[in-house]
């Protein structure tokens, strides 16, 4: 008897683990391997003999959550109520977890599109959901008439992802309006909006949920301080959402975890004023520049990459090997782990594409893309 008996373990831990097994080049799981900010390690140390190691208030200290709310209101200009729109969580994925629990019924219809992130369908499905998988188009973009189709009284939700892990593609205003016309047809429909790459977009300005009139009210928007901030490893993220929605998600919220990392909380409230994180974009377009120049003489053809830390490459001019298969190969023959993309589509749609993840020092990239280029 399982509970998710189409579940295994995450690709995210079969790559990194057979990356240490076979000392290849880790570019599968999407982690920082650079130094953490010493504004931050500075603050951890300090911090540490403060009084600050116990529970806080369960949806967050009060200082964390005027800090976030600051983020937010500079970043889109939305003033979010500290005391009734806002819980810090440990991570998206429990923001996500605890908010599909929270508003997800039995017989309820979710909306993912895929490749989707695959910590959302199981919580829909433990949550006696229905998830309803709908593949992007060929380019990773949302095909509104296929989802208008797919809609009906029983779409509780949809989840989407923007910037987009795995495709790196960005969604622009033609597709919110999309959306707000969704809405604006199905009175029960919410938006499960994860911003977790909020501040990573290259060309062009995160089009947030947090700054759209038709959207706020009927969106909870998860985002990471683990990606803001390159601190995957703590763990830790907010979730905003109206006041009739994030009282249902608190009520969970208080069962799932309670509150969550004081000190990891205490820290945070530090350094969000002492950093910027409108910095964020141009740093990772550097590294996606570089990773991109140095791929291409291989024969590896890249797909855009308009925000998060992730580059989409079709490797059809190297093997015919499914892309499980390939990944496999790729790490233990040629020394790179990477992740197949299929396995975040429900019909497992095998279109010869990889993703790699930019978000390492400078080294780390040309000594990978030099063992990709001899391909
Ligand atoms: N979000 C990270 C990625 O896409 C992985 C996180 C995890 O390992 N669960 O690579």
């Amino acid at each position: 008897m399982s509970k998710l008996p189409n579940a295994g373990t995450t690709i995210f831990s079969v790559m990194s683990k057979l990356a240490i097994e076979t000392g290849a080049i880790n570019l599968s799981q999407g982690f920082p391997n650079f130094p953490v900010d010493t504004v931050l390690t500075d603050i951890i140390k300090r911090k540490a003999d403060q009084n600050i190691h116990q529970y806080t208030p369960m949806q967050g200290s009060g200082e964390l959550l005027t800090a976030v709310s600051g983020l937010i209101e500079n970043s889109y200009t939305r003033k979010v109520n500290t005391d009734s729109e806002l819980l810090v969580t440990a991570g998206a994925t429990q923001g996500i977890f605890t908010t599909i629990m929270a508003l997800i019924e039995t017989g309820d219809e979710v909306i993912v599109l895929d490749p989707s992130y695959d910590c959302y369908e199981p919580a829909v499905i433990l949550a006696g959901g229905i998830p309803i998988r709908i593949p992007l188009d060929l380019n990773f973009m949302p095909d509104w008439d296929l989802i208008e189709s797919k809609t009906n009284s029983k779409t509780k939700m949809i989840i989407t992802n923007n910037p987009h892990n795995p495709s790196g593609r960005v969604w622009s205003e033609s597709d919110f309006e999309a959306l707000e016309t969704l809405l604006f047809k199905n009175d029960q429909m919410l938006v499960l909006s994860d911003e977790v790459y909020e501040f990573i977009t290259f060309d062009q300005k995160h089009l947030s949920a947090n700054e759209r009139e038709k959207l706020k009210n009927r969106s909870i928007i998860t985002s990471s301080f683990g990606k803001s901030f390159h601190i995957t490893g703590w763990k830790m993220g907010y979730v905003v959402a109206p006041e009739y929605l994030m009282t249902e998600i608190k009520k969970v919220h208080q069962f799932n975890v309670f509150s969550v990392n004081s000190v990891a909380q205490a820290c945070l409230a530090e350094y969000i004023s002492k950093t910027d994180v409108s910095t964020l974009g141009t740093f990772y377009k550097e590294k996606r520049n570089l990773f991109q120049q140095l791929l291409s003489n291989s024969k590896f053809k890249l797909d855009p990459c308009e925000g998060t830390y992730f580059q989409i490459a079709d490797y059809s001019a190297v093997s015919s090997e499914l892309d499980i298969d390939f990944c496999k190969t790729l790490t233990i023959k040629y020394g790179v782990a990477s992740i197949p993309v299929s396995v975040f589509s429900a019909n497992s749609q095998d279109n010869k594409k990889i993703r790699f993840c930019f978000a390492k020092d400078n080294d780390t990239l040309i000594n990978a893309a030099d063992k990709l280029c001899k391909i």
